[in-house]
């Protein structure tokens, strides 16, 4: 198995090539040709099963080959997080897989202050990474908006829960276009998740690693 064969472009593929990627893990040769097609994904993938690279690079490459470009206070795809520490990782590695591809990505949490965030938003963002308070904070501010939004992706939904986020990311759920795609990545699947699922995912493929 290769990573050409799951139909990733060329300039992910130099990327990975450089990186010293030979085989795709087992959540990324599920979740990549999946992606890529446009279908919604329930995953169980753990953190150290690649999972990252699993949603970034088809969620990359649908970017870059179907865009429009981004339009002020917009993003084209949003990656929900529960903390700081973790959005700032998927946003560098973002930043990595997509160095050869024309797209921007930006992270915001709480903790730091909210000026300079509404400023960077201004431009438009092609992938925001964030965590569900902060990114209600912007969103009621009008310093974000989601006409645009293609592809979401709930990362770690299951300590998004635990930390008590349920009631912002309802809120920000209302605020997104219906007709999208969803990718959901959970440790574990409480029956509060699988609800969560069954609300946010249309026919997904379930992915189990
Ligand atoms: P993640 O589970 O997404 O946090 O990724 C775990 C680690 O594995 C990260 O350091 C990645 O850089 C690395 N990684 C992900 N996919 C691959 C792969 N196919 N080959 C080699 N390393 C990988």
């Amino acid at each position: 198995m290769t990573f050409a064969s799951l139909g990733l472009i060329e300039p992910l593929l130099r990327t990975l090539e450089a990186l010293d990627y030979r085989t795709p893990t087992p959540v990324q040769a599920a979740a990549i040709p999946a992606v890529l097609k446009g279908r919604d994904l329930l995953a169980s993938a753990q953190t150290g099963s690649g999972k990252t690279a699993g949603f970034a690079l088809p969620l990359l490459q649908r970017l870059a080959l179907e865009g429009p470009r981004v339009a002020s206070n917009s993003v084209r795809a949003l990656v929900l997080v529960p903390t700081r520490e973790l959005a700032e990782q998927i946003q560098q590695s973002l930043q990595v897989y997509g160095r050869d591809l024309p797209l921007g990505s930006y992270a915001v949490y709480g903790g730091v202050s909210l000026n300079p965030q509404m400023m960077r938003l201004r431009k438009g963002v092609d992938v925001l990474v964030a965590t569900p308070g902060r990114l209600l904070d912007l969103y009621r501010q009008n310093a974000v908006g989601f006409e645009q939004l293609q592809i979401l992706v709930l990362d770690e939904a299951d300590r998004m829960l635990d930390l008590g986020f349920a009631r912002e990311l309802d809120e920000l759920f209302a605020a997104l276009p219906k007709q999208r795609q969803t990718l959901l990545f959970s440790a574990t699947f409480s029956a509060a998740i699988r609800q969560l699922a069954g609300e946010m995912l249309r026919d997904p493929l379930s992915v189990e690693v």
